[in-house]
């Protein structure tokens, strides 16, 4: 029997990307909207849904859905590509301005999906190192914009995962200096309160990408969009597929948009459970990053080893051994992660990944399940 055929050499060693998914009452690990679409929303899309000739293609330029989105932000439809979920712009981006013999610069930590799919799509993958308190620090952008050259810079705003956002000034100096493509990932800037959209025009290479998955509370209908240049759109119109957008996503967008203010009454729960939240873990054993997203990274136990490593370390983060306290913190982080899944809480443990040493990151919920964290966590750090 002959072998089976194997993949790309390159993709051999890559492993897939996942969210664990495990059984809990309490789910505040993948930064959903706790809060379903308004009922009006979803009447609406029923009737919406009625109305569509299932036997024909979609509208393929999503035009009227391209247009609604336009006008939210003050552009026209030439400015916007509505993907499937905002990793789909991600993936587009990388097709079109990355690719073979060109790099991206990414910060890390942050969303590891910008490192993924630049990957995926051959694109070589720079990575600098966020600073202190996970800022971006303007030295070592500078030094990585210079050394590297990159076709596509990844700006995660705020970032996932550890909650902060960049400022105004930041990322106008990496506009300044960046070679290529600034894409500014905006899945949460509704719950921020500065956005880089104004910053998009025609003169400027500034992508900024949004999604439907967070704010909106459609994490199931995968949507999402860029707000780009004329021209940064035409071009990632030639790598997207055709009828990339199926007719019943273009019509749940359209009709979520005249659900504005229901959204935005939802942020406001959120951003301002989020602060309760913050506060009463202020009162805990635990180092809590400030967030201007709907989910907070926190560590258990204080540690003097919060100051980032040397930013000269020759070797990637990944492969970094950290000190020992930097272990037993991760070992920390990983126990008080399974303790509160025993409670059935499940939060996203980043114990184990490169600088997080022992964090762990909460979506913020309704306010029972922010209680029923909180009391969890409060039970485990007492045992
Ligand atoms: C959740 C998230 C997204 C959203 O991805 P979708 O494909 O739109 O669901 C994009 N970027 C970041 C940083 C995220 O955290």
């Amino acid at each position: 029997m002959t072998p089976p055929p194997t993949i790309r050499d390159d993709l051999s060693l890559m492993a897939g990307y996942h969210s664990p998914q495990v059984d809990a009452s309490v789910r505040l690990n993948t930064n959903e909207s706790p809060y379903p679409p308004p009922a009006a929303w979803s009447a609406m899309l029923a009737d919406e849904v009625g109305r569509i000739s299932f036997n024909r293609y979609p509208d393929r330029q999503a035009m009227a859905l391209r247009r609604a989105i336009g006008e939210l932000h003050g552009v026209g439809p030439d400015q916007v590509l509505a993907t499937n979920g905002s990793n789909e712009a991600l993936q587009a981006l990388c097709l079109a301005y990355g690719g073979s013999g060109r790099c991206a610069a990414v910060f890390e930590p942050t969303y590891a999906l910008h490192a993924h799919i630049a990957r995926i799509t051959g694109t070589v993958v720079n990575a600098g190192e966020r600073g202190e308190d996970f800022r971006l620090d303007p030295a070592e952008v500078r030094r990585l914009l210079a050394a590297t050259d990159p076709a596509i810079t990844f700006v995660c705003s705020p970032n996932n995962p550890t909650g902060g956002a960049e400022t105004a000034e930041m990322v106008t100096d990496i506009i300044s200096r960046a070679p290529g493509l600034v894409v500014v990932d905006e899945a949460y800037a509704q719950f921020s309160t500065w956005s880089a959209m104004a910053m998009v025009n025609d003169a400027s290479p500034v992508v900024v990408t949004r999604t439907y998955s967070k704010t909106w509370s459609l994490a199931g209908a995968r949507l999402g969009y860029v707000v780009a240049p004329a021209a940064v759109i035409a071009g990632l119109e030639r790598v997207i597929l055709p009828y990339h957008l199926d007719s019943f996503t273009q019509a749940a967008g359209l009709a979520a948009l005249r659900f504005t203010h229901e959204m935005e009454g939802r942020v406001k729960l959120i951003v301002a459970e989020r602060e309760r939240i913050t506060a009463a873990l202020d009162t805990l054993n635990v180092k809590v990053w400030p967030s201007n997203a709907n989910f907070i990274l926190f560590r258990p136990g204080r540690s003097s080893s919060d100051s980032p490593e040397p930013l000269d370390s020759p070797a990637p983060s990944s492969d970094r051994q950290g000190p020992p306290s930097d272990h037993r913190l991760a070992m920390r982080g990983r126990a008080v992660w399974q303790g509160l899944l025993d409670r059935s809480v499940l939060v996203r443990d980043c114990s184990s990944w490169p600088r997080l040493n022992g964090a762990l990151r909460v979506t913020v919920g309704t306010p029972p399940e922010n209680d029923a964290f909180l009391v969890a966590l409060g039970e485990v750090l007492a045992a």
